[in-house]
């Protein structure tokens, strides 16, 4: 059960894998899957099972969206007042901080993340962003409206807006921050009113377990919150329920148009974060040793597997040479190991799936011409490990500048000022971040204009926060998340006219 030896997991994590399987969440009961199936969840430093979870299908989602209809419609969760709901949802945020210890070793053990990052990024994210739409629930406030009435002359009305829950919602996250992806959807969708059903991914499901431990630790009424561990049939049967008002996703592209397809239906409302490949584009001017670094962690962060990683490395030609060498020797000081190790910087990928198909684009890259300045290959003899990688040579139309990676590789290009970057930095399917470096204020700005994406950085990378919106441009999603307007996708608008 405990991945390695020497680093040992809190009690409370040893009970939690030491028990019987897991079990699904629904109507506030801890329960089997109908089927009384159950698969194992891994850890990928070492590929050995961890603990058997409940496998959820099409009949336990439907359960669950039963046990959400139930209390969106006459529980205890309709006629809660918003300052109870915020007390709530504000509670599950100081849990997390108090057990962060617990929530971090699962999620290093159970995705391969470091313990470190787990912590401080993945868990104490998560508990900002409870306390943050705690805030919120008090705050959801619809308009009076100052109608005009061309048809009705002489007469006098009150119009005014409500900003209503939309009602039942299937939140559906990866694997790559599993605990971190499920807040920011479950915040917002209970600050705003609305009762779930999260569906975690298959290769990750403990975080979201445990989290719901710590629901019904603060005391939410059963039904609000219904958790099923499962594959992708699970999230197939929860976006095409004929229940289920609104799905909100994060994961690939290709599942994400699965997710459109399937909400047809009865036309569910849809809000979808998918894939990326970001530019990161270095100006001759920048400074040049914090652009060295901010690079190395667009892409390498999380082990490249962060939907806005920046792969796409644009440099300007006078110092292109120096600059991706600076990064490959950084690439290469990197300490790699198992998430457990407090220093490890770069652990291993989630799965035996992305190992072979971050080493198939190794391969690809090679094979097409590309040179790795550092790395290439796996990592080890065992465990999902891969050499950080900096390809340079090559082309845009490689397999590896066109498609999400979502491991350690970057492809480096360069660019020249006179011609611009922006052209060849949109030149992709998707939009979801960009990261500029410079000293020139003006450029700065200029080129953030430029650039089709949703989240802009200037000298830094993965520059979030929780109340910046955070979604994409064209392939990379519909819809926002994290801020203000993050309620937008847990929201529905009436317009409310009276005669007076
Ligand atoms: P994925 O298949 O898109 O998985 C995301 C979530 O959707 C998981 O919970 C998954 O369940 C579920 N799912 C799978 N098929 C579904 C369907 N037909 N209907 C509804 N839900 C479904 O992503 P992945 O397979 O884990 O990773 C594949 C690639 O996606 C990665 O290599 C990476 O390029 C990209 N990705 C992007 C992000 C991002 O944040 N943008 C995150 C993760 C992965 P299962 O886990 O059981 O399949
Ligand atoms: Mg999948």
């Amino acid at each position: 059960m405990t991945a390695i030896a020497e680093f040992p997991l809190a009690a409370r994590v040893q009970g939690f894998l030491g028990g019987r399987p897991k079990q699904l969440l629904i109507d506030g009961e801890w329960i089997d899957a109908a089927s009384g199936r159950t698969f194992p969840t891994y850890d990928p430093a070492t590929g050995n099972a961890l603990v058997e979870v409940a496998h959820g299908q099409a009949e336990d989602i439907d359960r669950a969206v039963r046990a959400a209809r139930a209390a969106f419609d006459d529980g205890a969760w309709a006629s809660m007042k918003p300052n109870e709901r915020e007390r709530l949802i504000w509670r599950v945020g100081d849990i997390l901080s108090e057990r962060a210890e617990e929530f971090g070793q699962l999620e290093a053990l159970d995705n391969g993340k470091s313990v470190g990052i787990a912590s401080a990024v993945d868990v104490a994210w998560a508990a900002d962003v409870f306390r943050y739409y705690a805030g919120w629930a008090t705050k959801i406030e619809g308009s009076t409206v100052n109608v005009s009435m061309p048809f009705a002359p002489g007469r006098e009305f009150h119009a005014y807006t409500l900003r209503e829950p939309v009602g039942v919602c299937g939140l559906i996250v990866p694997w790559n921050f599993p605990l971190l992806m499920a807040s920011w959807k479950l915040a917002p969708a209970l600050a705003a009113g609305n009762t779930v059903v999260l569906k975690p991914a298959e290769q990750t499901p403990l975080t979201a377990l445990l989290l719901g431990e710590v629901f019904q630790e603060a005391g939410f009424p059963p039904g609000v919150v219904n958790i099923v561990s499962g594959f992708g049939d699970a999230g197939a049967a929860l976006s095409a329920h004929e229940d289920v008002d609104k799905i909100a996703f994060t994961g690939s592209t290709e599942v994400g148009k699965k997710i459109v397809e399937a909400a047809k239906g009865n036309l569910k409302k849809v809000s979808l974060e998918l894939g990326g490949k970001s530019p990161n584009i270095v100006f001759a001017d920048a400074d040049f040793d914090a652009a060295v670094e901010g690079s190395l962690n667009a892409w390498l962060f999380n082990h490249g597997q962060c939907c806005v990683a920046g792969t796409r490395l644009f440099v300007e030609d006078k110092i292109f040479d120096e600059f991706t060498q600076a990064v490959a020797d950084a690439a290469s000081q990197v300490k790699i190991g198992p998430g457990l190790d407090p220093t490890t910087q770069l652990g291993p990928l989630v799965s035996q799936e992305q190992f072979d198909k971050v080493t198939g684009y190794l391969a690809a890259g090679l094979a097409d011409g590309a040179r790795a300045l550092t790395g290439g290959k796996r990592w080890g003899e065992s465990g999902y490990f891969v050499e950080p990688t900096v390809f340079v040579d090559v082309k845009p139309e490689f397999s590896i500048v066109r498609e999400e990676i979502f491991g350690p590789v970057v492809a480096a290009m360069p660019f020249d000022a006179e011609s611009g970057v922006a052209a060849a930095a949109n030149d992709s399917i998707y939009g979801l971040a960009a990261g500029i470096w410079t000293r020139d204020i003006s450029k700065a700005h200029r080129t953030a204009k430029q650039i089709k994406a949703g989240s802009v950085w200037i000298n830094q990378y993965n520059g979030f926060d929780t109340a910046m919106p955070f979604g994409g441009y064209k392939q990379s999603g519909w819809g926002r998340e994290l801020g203000a307007s993050g309620l937008d996708a847990y929201t529905i608008t009436k317009s409310v006219n009276v005669a007076l």
